[in-house]
């Protein structure tokens, strides 16, 4: 498990947004740690097209914060 902040896919409304939130995307962000392994579906406009897979430790600057469940 490592520490993920502010700016990085894992606390980022687009992680995972194609898919119904699992309990994994809410425990990453009640915890703000993740498995670095993790891969899944960046669901912003800019990338959705190009089904980009991201990590929770990922980032890019169309990060938006995820609101808690
Ligand atoms: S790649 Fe950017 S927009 Fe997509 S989940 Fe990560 S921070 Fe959010």
């Amino acid at each position: 498990m490592q520490a993920v902040h502010s700016g990085q896919c894992g606390l980022c409304t687009h992680f995972g947004e194609t898919h119904t939130k699992s309990d994994m995307l809410v425990t990453i962000l009640s915890s703000m740690k993740a498995d670095e392994s993790l891969l899944d579906d960046c669901g912003h406009p800019r990338h959705a097209a190009l089904h980009l897979k991201v990590t929770p430790i990922s980032g890019c600057d169309g990060f938006v914060p995820a609101a808690q469940a």
